[in-house]
């Protein structure tokens, strides 16, 4: 196996038409020839290389790809532009250790870059930036490289290149680094680089540039700031070591620049990814909780380790489901049994893949910080973790947003009913942020989703993948509830149950819990009150009562269950008798706190003309909108507000008569639930909805 430190896992994140695919394409057609390099000089026909462009094209779709540059392992984990599917940008971000973010030169960053950098600084993900497109008229790299900086507080981006040449002219730039100027060569078939000296008449401007670098390089970094401070001269490897320590500690960003059309700037781009993102070794270690002990652990990047790997993404595929999974530690074989812990299934490692370039490679081992796909896995899902059975561990899931709209379904054909359901499920599996549901009292079938958008495009999945037709409802809201305060349950359950004692004594106390979506559970019972054999059944008690929702039947989200002692009496305390207790004892303490109502809040990026700007404030503000931001000082201007979701359906209409069709289509994103204002949550309350 490679050598960790010679891996780097990487996403490429972007606004959609930055240029995210084309560059990819170039990543592997150039580190494709580097496989082949010496062997002679392919004078590669025009038309190879766009069959070649072509089968590669259809690799990448796939949700990682692997290729070679300078013996490096560079894996390209796909991550998708469109805010609706965040989920697939969430679980991506989770599983790779760093990422290029590619702008538009001309655009620079565009709202989309902007959400998909955001998650990133979440998930602390180390960063270089590319400035695409500088052959477009309009382009300016200097203007991008301080819209980053002005957008994005938490990173420092500096330029590493001057770009030589504007628009059309463009034909390279100078790595300040080295102080050479890269020039390429592009006759559409073939590529040449030419590495040479500072062109004299850039030599003052590029001077001036490298003791910029320089000296914000000597901000972030010790060792620069000194040498800098004496004003000693700093060697390239120098400054190549600080900005490596920069990216991964300090949210430094190096900026590069080219046009991956053209073939420019791609060489440069694929050093700075083996120079500058962290390999598995620079991450920190993998966190998880030992189901055993209901401890954190954690399994860092060793062959040493028990085995621990994450399923990140289930994607249909013709031999079978392929279950895509990143290694964090120990090492596995092809035929090795494995252990999903939250599923407590074992599985099988039938088959072991890695997608490289244009061909599937099969690969009989795998360990830290391999990413490959499985064939074989019955009951895994994503963001499931897979382990060695005797040292079980669920690593901390990819924070997916909690779904925040709803609508009924049903099949066309009262036959289809199995069908659509079993479609669902598939359709779910794949995406946790997709969900469905049966509806006890009523049967119908529910879905839920993180906007219309990705509900209408499921829907449509289901028609076109799995032939199954479906009328779908008016879409709803998908309401939560939690507390505002805390409270405390204490139930001594005592019952007959077919002529056996049951009993169970369990006390327990509900907090708010901001900090967390979901309802957390912890156990602080002592093994002197109540025998350890007995907790399970009194954690699963209270989690199905959580599980069965607040007063209005909504799911319970924030909130922290402690169960926090109880009674065991020898011969009639039994396992009924705890799960009750505690089930009852949760609902008297839920019932003490009081629930209040939460609605979805979406966050909103429009970008509009300026002239109907103050139309399209005045509405919002009639939509219980707050501004969080305006820039008019450009054309067109960009609002970003919060919204509640309830109240911009079909808003898409709207916005399109509010500016004569000359409005994009607003970015949304889920961001918050936020109490319903109480003369609503009141109207909800009589319809029951
Ligand atoms: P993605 O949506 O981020 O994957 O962007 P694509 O790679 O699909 O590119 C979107 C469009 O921009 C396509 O028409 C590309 O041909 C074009 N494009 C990509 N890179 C460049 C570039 O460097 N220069 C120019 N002029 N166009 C580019
Ligand atoms: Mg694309």
């Amino acid at each position: 196996m490679k050598k960790l430190s010679r891996i780097r896992n990487i996403g490429i994140i972007a606004h959609i038409d930055a240029g995210k695919t084309t560059t990819t394409e170039r990543i592997l057609f150039f580190t494709g020839r580097e496989h082949k390099i010496g062997q002679v000089d392919e004078g590669t026909a025009k038309m190879d290389w766009m069959e070649e462009e072509q089968s590669r094209g259809i690799t990448i779709t796939s949700a990682a790809t692997t290729c070679t540059w300078r013996d490096h392992t560079i894996q390209i984990i796909d991550t998708p532009g469109h805010v609706d599917f965040t989920v697939e940008v969430e679980r991506s971000l989770r599983v790779l250790d760093g990422a290029v973010g590619v702008f538009c030169g001309v655009g620079g960053v565009q709202p989309q870059s902007e959400t998909v950098w955001f998650q990133a600084d979440r998930y602390k993900v180390p960063r270089i930036a590319f400035v695409n497109k500088l052959d477009r008229k309009g382009a300016d790299y200097q203007r991008v490289v301080d819209m980053i900086r002005a957008r994005f507080p938490k990173t420092h981006p500096i330029a590493v290149q001057l770009p030589v040449g504007k628009e059309e002219e463009f034909r390279g730039s100078i790595d300040l680094i080295e102080m050479k100027y890269w020039e390429y060569e592009d006759d559409g078939s073939e590529m040449k680089v030419h590495v040479g000296t500072v062109p004299e008449d850039l030599q003052e401007e590029a001077e001036v540039y490298r003791k910029v670098l320089e000296e914000q390089l000597a901000e972030h970094v010790d060792a620069i700031a000194e040498k800098y401070l004496e004003g000693e001269a700093i060697s390239a490897d120098e400054i190549r070591a600080a900005l490596r320590e920069g990216v991964l500690t300090k949210g430094v960003v190096p900026v590069l620049c080219g046009t991956s059309l053209k073939n420019k700037g791609v060489h440069q781009l694929l050093d700075a990814i083996v120079d500058y993102l962290p390999s598995p070794l620079d991450v920190p270690p993998a966190i998880g909780m030992n189901l055993h002990t209901g401890k954190e652990e954690t399994r860092g990047p060793s062959e040493d380790e028990p085995f621990c790997a994450l399923a990140f993404k289930i994607a249909a595929d013709p031999h079978g489901d392929l279950t895509y999974i990143r290694v964090y530690s120990g090492t596995a074989k092809e035929g090795d049994q494995v252990y999903n812990p939250a599923r407590k299934k074992p599985e099988r490692l039938n088959r072991i893949f890695q997608m490289h370039a244009a061909d599937r490679i099969q690969l009989d081992k795998i360990g830290p910080g391999t990413i490959c796909s499985i064939i074989g896995l019955r009951d895994t899902g994503t963001g499931d973790t897979l382990c060695d059975r005797s040292h079980q561990l669920v690593l901390e899931k990819p924070r997916f947003a909690e779904t925040v709209i709803s609508q009924a379904i049903e099949p066309k054909t009262a036959s289809d009913r199995d069908k659509l359901l079993g479609a669902l499920q598939r359709l779910s599996k794949e995406d946790p942020t997709f969900k469905f549901l049966v509806e006890e009292d009523t049967d119908q079938i529910l879905v839920a989703g993180m906007g219309e958008l990705h509900l209408e495009v499921q829907c449509r999945r289901l028609e076109r993948e799995f032939r199954v037709s479906a009328n779908i409802g008016k879409p709803r809201v998908a309401y939560r509830q939690s507390i505002e305060k805390g409270a405390c349950g204490d139930v001594q359950f005592t019952r007959q149950i077919a002529g056996k004692m049951h009993a169970g004594h369990v006390t327990l106390e509900l907090v708010p819990n901001e900090s967390e979506e979901s309802v957390e559970i912890e156990n602080r019972i002592s093994t002197d009150d109540i025998p350890r054999e007995f907790h399970p059944a009194i954690l699963e008690g209270a989690k199905n009562a959580a599980e069965g929702g607040g007063s209005l039947g909504y799911p319970l989200i924030r909130l922290k269950v402690i169960l926090t002692g109880g009674s065991f009496v020898q011969n009639e305390s039994t396992e009924i008798g705890f799960t009750t207790a505690a089930a009852q004892a949760f609902d008297e303490a839920l019932e003490a706190a009081g629930t209040m109502l939460l609605e979805p809040i979406m966050r909103m990026t429009l970008v509009v003309p300026t002239e109907y700007l103050g139309g399209v404030i005045a509405d919002l503000n009639t939509r219980r909108a707050r501004i969080l931001e305006t820039q008019s000082e450009s054309e067109p201007a960009v609002v970003v507000a919060t919204v509640p979701l309830g109240e911009i359906f079909g808003y898409t209409t709207t916005l399109r008569s509010l500016t004569q069709g000359r409005c994009q289509s607003p970015v949304l994103e889920p961001c918050d639930f936020a109490p319903v204002p109480p003369a609503m949550a009141e109207r909800i309350f009589e319809i029951g909805a």
